[in-house]
């Protein structure tokens, strides 16, 4: 689903991503971990090309990112291709990002309709259902300030899975809670997961990494340093930069 060859991001001179290999398939959990500062949140701002990379190269689905290819040469997507392309890309933030005047149905239905042309009534409809799923049923007239933490989150999830996205990217969806939050965040991620969605995770929760993922790379300086399924890395890390970093966060 998302291939990675010798990535590589710069921003001015600042080398951020050094040459990331890596591969995600289809159905996959495939969790992201590193210090702070390793590229993390970058490599997942390129794959939506929030970001465009500075060389090597990116496909998600079997196209690439931001590029149509024509023989050899590659010519930089229109604007309108690039939004076609990322509309198939749901991504979830640390922070929220809820519209504060919408309710939550409303922040749910809101890019179906603006974006995607559905009547209001259908858009409602599946906005509902979505919202149901991911245990809010009883919130739909609320308003984000109405909402906690963990509730917000999960209209944040709600509100991705409305555009029929092939692919999710969580970027640490889970750091900005209240530890008593987390558990029902990752619920919802971990039923997403069983539902077989493709799943990007930037996260500091090794037990979800352990328990859900299904691959785990480690990251930092902008490299891959280590790679596999995550219970062989967090149980008998290689590295010893892996080392360092689990025993900070185990
Ligand atoms: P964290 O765990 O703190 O979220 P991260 O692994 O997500 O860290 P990134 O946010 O990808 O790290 O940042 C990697 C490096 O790139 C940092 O040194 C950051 O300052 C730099 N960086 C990120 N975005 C930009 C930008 N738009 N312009 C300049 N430098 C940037
Ligand atoms: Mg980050």
């Amino acid at each position: 689903m998302v291939r990675a060859e010798q990535v590589h991001k710069s921003f001015g001179p600042v080398k951020v991503l050094r040459g990331i290999d890596l591969e995600v398939r289809r159905g996959e959990v495939f969790c992201l971990v590193g210090p702070s500062g390793s590229g993390k949140s970058t490599f997942l701002r390129c794959i939506n090309h929030l970001e465009q990379i500075s060389a090597g190269r990116l496909w998600v689905d079997g196209r690439l990112v931001g590029y149509r290819q024509k023989g050899r040469k590659l010519y930089e997507m229109k604007e309108r291709e690039v939004a076609a392309q990322r509309r198939d890309i749901g991504m979830v933030f640390q922070r929220f990002n809820l519209f504060p005047h919408m309710t939550a149905v409303e922040n749910v239905m809101e890019a179906p309709v603006q974006v995607k042309g559905v009547p209001r009534a259908r858009a409602r409809e599946r906005a509902v259902e979505l919202l149901e799923r991911v245990g809010l049923g009883d919130k739909i007239r609320a308003y984000p300030a109405q909402l906690s933490g963990g509730q917000q989150q999960r209209v944040a999830i709600a509100r991705a899975l409305a555009m029929d996205p092939k692919l999710m990217l969580f970027d640490e969806p889970t750091s900005a809670l209240d530890p008593e939050l987390v558990g029902e965040v990752l619920d919802v991620m971990r039923q997403l997961a069983e539902e077989g969605m493709t799943m990007i995770v930037v996260t500091h929760e090794m037990g979800f990494a352990r328990e859900v993922g299904d691959s785990l790379v480690f990251m930092d300086g902008g490299v891959v340093v280590e790679a596999g399924h995550p219970r062989e890395v967090l149980t008998d890390p290689r590295h010893e930069r892996t080392r360092a970093f689990l025993s900070k966060v185990l």
